[in-house]
């Protein structure tokens, strides 16, 4: 069964899609935290950095998460996060970056 994300990604259901090329989709986050709030997702279904092969889509994800914020315009900063597994907060296994920008984000995260 296909995830959440790939689903987005295939069109099945529907996600405001601002980036995409071979190996990594980006759409908007349907519940934003912050002004830009991206998901940037591989096109394989890894579940999780915890299941991470030694290559693939992933490799791409940081040079994506580049060429995304420059294209949404966060000159100012911006934070990438993965969250990995229960404690991590995540809840969709299929593995992504939280682009995160538009505000000061506080640090350390709760
Ligand atoms: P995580 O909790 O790190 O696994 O992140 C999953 C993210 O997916 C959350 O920030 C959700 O708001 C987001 N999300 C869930 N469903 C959708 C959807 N249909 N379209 C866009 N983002 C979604």
């Amino acid at each position: 069964m296909s995830t959440l994300f790939t689903k987005i990604i295939n069109g099945e259901i529907p996600g405001t899609i601002v980036y995409e090329d071979d190996h990594v989709v980006a759409f908007k986050d349907i519940v934003p935290f912050a002004p830009v709030h991206i998901i940037i997702v591989t096109r394989s279904e890894i579940s999780g950095i915890a299941a991470l092969p030694e290559t693939g889509d992933h490799i791409y994800l940081l040079n994506a998460a580049k060429k995304i914020a420059e294209q949404q315009g966060v000159t100012n900063g911006y934070r990438l996060v993965i969250n990995q597994g229960e404690d991590g907060g995540q809840t969709v296994e299929h593995l992504h970056v939280h682009l995160l920008g538009g505000r000061p984000l506080a640090w350390p995260p709760g």
